[in-house]
Order: C-alpha cells, then sequence, then structure tokens
C-alpha cells in the first residue's frame, strides 16, 4: 500500500532526524573521561568515588570510560592475568549501569596514539616536576623498585584526558594531583606551540572523597582493606567484623569522629535513619556488633543487586568484548584527529 510506505518513509525520515538531533547533541555536550586499572577488584571506595560519578553523568555529559590496561601494566606483568581482569572491569562498568548505547567503554590499548602524546608530553616535563607526585614519593618512601611507566604515570594520564579535550574527570581525592598535573601539561603545550588542549576539571565528591578501609586508611587494593563492590554476603559479613573498634559498652556513648564504623554508616545510610544510629553512638544505647550488623545490612542491600548483574553479564563474555572493540573504533578517529593537529602543531608531521 502506497499510503502505508509512505508513513514507514516519514517515519524513518524522522527517525535520521532524531538521530543526527542526538549526534548534535553529543557533540555539543561537555566531555568525561575517566577509567579504572585492571589490578585486582573493584572496591566500594572505587564505586563511591568515582564510578558512580560515571554512571550518574552519563546522560549529562559525552561520556568516555576506559579500562587502563596501560596504566595496569606497571605492576600486572602476565598476560592471562591482564586480559582477564581488562575484560572484568568492563564487565563491572556494564554491571553498574553505564549504557554502551549512550556513552563510549574502551580498552586504553585500543588509542596507541596516547602513548604517542605521552612522549611529546615526556618532552616538555621535567624530572623534579614529576618527583612531586605523590604516587611516586609513597612509593619511593617504600623503598619499592620504580619502573619508568610508575615514574611516568600522571604524564600517562594527562594524555588519556588531554586527547579527548576532555573538560571534566569524576575521581577520588587521590587523584586530584593527576588532574592539576594534566591541566600544567595542556598549560605548558598550549604556551610553547599555540592553543590546543582544554583544560580539565575534577569532579571529586566531598563526602565520598577518600572512603576508609576497614583499618581506617584509605580504601585501596594494595592496603587488603577493601569492601569488594561485587562482594558476596558472607565476604561483606566478613569485612565489616574486621573494622576494629574500641571495648566500650553499648550504653556507653561513643565519639563519631574518626570512628571509621561511623564514617561508612554515613555513606550508606541517610535522613532519619542515620540520626538514629548518630543519637545511639552519641548517647549511648547502640553497641559496635548492632551497628555492625546494620551497616552489613545497607552495604549488602546496595550490592546484591550489583553483584547479580554483574553474574548475568558474565555470561556474555563475547557481547563484553564486542562493545571494548566498538568503543575503541569510535575514540580513535577522535584521538586520530587529535594527534594529526599535534603531529602539525609539533612539526613531527
Ligand atoms: P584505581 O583503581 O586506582 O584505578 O582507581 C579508580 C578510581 O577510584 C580513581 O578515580 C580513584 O581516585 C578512586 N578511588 C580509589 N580508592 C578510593 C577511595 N578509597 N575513596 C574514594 N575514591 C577512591
Amino acid at each position: 500500500m502506497p499510503g502505508k510506505s509512505k508513513n514507514s518513509l516519514k517515519k524513518s525520515l524522522n527517525y535520521t532526524n532524531l538521530l543526527k538531533t542526538a549526534n548534535i547533541l553529543t557533540i555539543m555536550k561537555k566531555i568525561l573521561i575517566s577509567g579504572v586499572k585492571p589490578t585486582g577488584r573493584p572496591h566500594i571506595g572505587n564505586y563511591l568515588g568515582a564510578m558512580r560519578q560515571f554512571v550518574d553523568l552519563q546522560h549529562e555529559y559525552d561520556t568516555r570510560i576506559f579500562v587502563a590496561d596501560f596504566h595496569a601494566l606497571t605492576s600486572v606483568q602476565n598476560k592471562d592475568e591482564l586480559s582477564q581482569a581488562t575484560l572484568d572491569v568492563a564487565m563491572d562498568y556494564l554491571a553498574i549501569g553505564l549504557d554502551p548505547e549512550k556513552m563510549t567503554i574502551y580498552k586504553q590499548s585500543d588509542v596507541p596514539e596516547v602513548t604517542e602524546l605521552t612522549w611529546v608530553f615526556n618532552c616538555l616535563t621535567t624530572v623534579p616536576y614529576l618527583s612531586r607526585a605523590h604516587a611516586f614519593k609513597d612509593a619511593e618512601a617504600k623503598n619499592k623498585e620504580i619502573n619508568v611507566g610508575v615514574f611516568d604515570y600522571p604524564i600517562l594520564m594527562a594524555a588519556d584526558i588531554l586527547i579527548h579535550d576532555a573538560n571534566v574527570v569524576p575521581v577520588g581525592l587521590d587523584q586530584k594531583q593527576h588532574i592539576e598535573i594534566a591541566r600544567d601539561t595542556a598549560e605548558k603545550f598550549n604556551r610553547i606551540f599555540g592553543e590546543t588542549f582544554a583544560l580539565p576539571e575534577p569532579l571529586i565528591l566531598e563526602e565520598t572523597q577518600t572512603v576508609p578501609g576497614t583499618d581506617g586508611q584509605k580504601m585501596s587494593k594494595s592496603y587488603n582493606n577493601t569492601i569488594p563492590l561485587f562482594a558476596t554476603n558472607e565476604e561483606i559479613k566478613k569485612a565489616v567484623m574486621s573494622i576494629a573498634t574500641d571495648s566500650l559498652r553499648p550504653e556507653e556513648p561513643k565519639k563519631t569522629e574518626g570512628d571509621t564504623l561511623y564514617i561508612l554508616h554515613t555513606l550508606f545510610t541517610q535522613g532519619s535513619d542515620l540520626e538514629k544510629i548518630q543519637d545511639g553512638y552519641k548517647n549511648g544505647g547502640l553497641g559496635y556488633k548492632e551497628s555492625k550488623e546494620i551497616l552489613i545490612t545497607h552495604i549488602t542491600n546496595l550490592i546484591t543487586p550489583l553483584r547479580e548483574r554483574r553474574e548475568e553479564i558474565s555470561k556474555d563474555v563475547d557481547l563484553v568484548k564486542t562493545i571494548l572493540e566498538k568503543g575503541g573504533k569510535k575514540v580513535e578517529s577522535i584521538t586520530h584527529e587529535k594527534m594529526e593537529v599535534v603531529r602539525e602543531k609539533t612539526g613531527l608531521k
């Protein structure tokens, strides 16, 4: 029927227009970039500090989230471990709710031009400047044998961000200095070769900027103090029960400031529920055992649906690989264009 085909043509034209509008809107959106290293399981510090922001902001920004496998090479030097961990982080991204139809997930090493840009930036960066980076100083203080990759990590990160002309980078507080280094590097390049790179801003959530681990230090994969993001109920219980407390009895008043257990409550409980906990601490009446049980329930409520989704996703590894490949191709065309500009401006072309 001619009428029908006209209608469906009209529909498809509208659809084309919609797609065009969607593309233009994507172009107009500010660019968000961030990534997680495929080294061990992510924890609730990664989630609350950074990853949840990726999900919350994915529609507002042109969002590009990568699996930082080049960065992981500084510590993971095993083929199977790195490729499995890379897929794992991609699955983690999907499980927390990143939508590859609306944003881009890719593997850092699918954009090898970041290493070319790192070299260009290396040549503008002095050794004393990079020696002031916290991560390097920490490693040095621990007398670790430091590879050049660890020393140069902030410059690779600057390249990751600047090659996209990213406007915002959601991260935890430990990464703030690295964003400052990226800004300094962009400014230096722009000064020497002319305006080229946008200056990125960190997005750091005040209340979750440094999530404490079960020992009260920053929750970190390297401190053995984490509550894994996709933990089983048993693992959550074990981790929370291991949080150190003093020996005050339930009826005795307890201080909330600096108390790891209480700080963790504030990240999972709001409003009147939190007030009740606070009251039980300040005026007594809430014992540490009961407090831990409440925290276990709240963490379990957050983690269970994420873990179940993660289990579903892990059944279709091919789909995860396809998502990474597609994302890599999409990003490569953008970064290729930017590198052409850099080659032109520096005289490499
Ligand atoms: P990484 O696993 O080191 O690649 O970290 C991934 C993201 O999680 C980065 O943005 C970190 O700043 C953030 N992050 C790591 N640990 C914590 C923590 N304990 N509290 C808040 N954010 C964190």
